[in-house]
């Protein structure tokens, strides 16, 4: 399955807030970040995206029209520029490289993304942080990690989440909700399941992208991950039958 050796790990940005649901807690920056240099001392080359949702959402931003949905996915995409960069200092902490590239020109913050460049810091065995999503209102950082995956030519794109992979009906809702270890493209796109946008999981499944949900809180699991032990996740690909 690590064809190439490379992986694209999508955070949510409300993941990074911890218990309150806002701003950015470093405890949790810390913890992604030691997980992700095992990935790197690995030998895995990695891809990060990380959305924006502890700070603002478009559609929440605009919801009573006072701001337009494209302003407020501009500060969406703005937001993901913040918590990048606090991610690439977690990760600098942990001795490792990195490198944001934005999809929104930010020459004093961050380099612009630029496919070229970023393979060729991925192959120096840096980390690249790609930082406001597609560059694009009406997207999400969902579909931004999975167009960043294809572009570096990932192996698959991991959706670290809070739960441990996707299940037929909500688990918060439902006592008998099961587990499905492995899915098609066609059943993660029922409006039951919801692994990540229509649009994201239709770019993936056109370019024949695994798409891994896993837990970010269980230390390990990206490394198992990567080392082919999908136990503690799910996996939607393409299916045989
Ligand atoms: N966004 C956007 N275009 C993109 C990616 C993100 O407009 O290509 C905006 C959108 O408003 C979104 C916000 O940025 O709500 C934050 O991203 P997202 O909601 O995907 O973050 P997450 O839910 O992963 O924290």
């Amino acid at each position: 399955m690590m064809k190439n050796k490379r992986v694209l790990v999508k955070f949510s940005g409300e993941a990074l807030a911890g218990e309150n649901g806002f701003g950015i807690d470093t405890s949790i920056l810390k913890f992604i970040a030691d997980e992700i240099k095992t990935l790197v001392n690995s030998g895995i080359e990695v891809g990060i995206v990380i959305g924006g949702g502890n700070i603002i959402r478009g559609v929440s931003a605009a919801k009573d029209g006072i701001i337009k949905r494209t302003s407020g996915d501009y500060m969406g995409m703005l937001s993901t520029v913040i918590n990048s960069i606090a991610m690439q200092e977690a990760l600098e902490h942990v001795g490792m490289e990195v490198r944001v590239q934005s999809a929104i020109k930010m020459e004093a913050i961050s380099e612009t993304f630029i496919v070229r460049r970023a393979q060729r810091h991925l192959q120096k065995g840096r980390i690249v942080i790609f930082a406001a999503g597609t560059g694009n209102p009406y997207f999400t950082t969902d579909t931004a990690a999975t167009l960043r995956a294809i572009e570096i030519n990932s192996d698959m794109i991991i959706k670290a989440t809070k739960v441990d992979g996707v299940y037929d009906k909500d688990p918060k809702k439902f006592l008998d909700a099961t587990k499905l270890n492995e899915l098609s493209y066609e059943r993660a796109m029922d409006d039951s399941i919801k692994v990540m946008d229509d649009t994201s999981v239709a770019l993936a499944k056109d370019n024949n992208l695994p798409i891994v949900v896993c837990n970010m809180f269980v230390k390990n699991n990206l490394l198992e991950i990567i080392n082919g032990d999908y136990s503690k996740c799910s996996i939607v690909q393409k299916q045989n039958n």
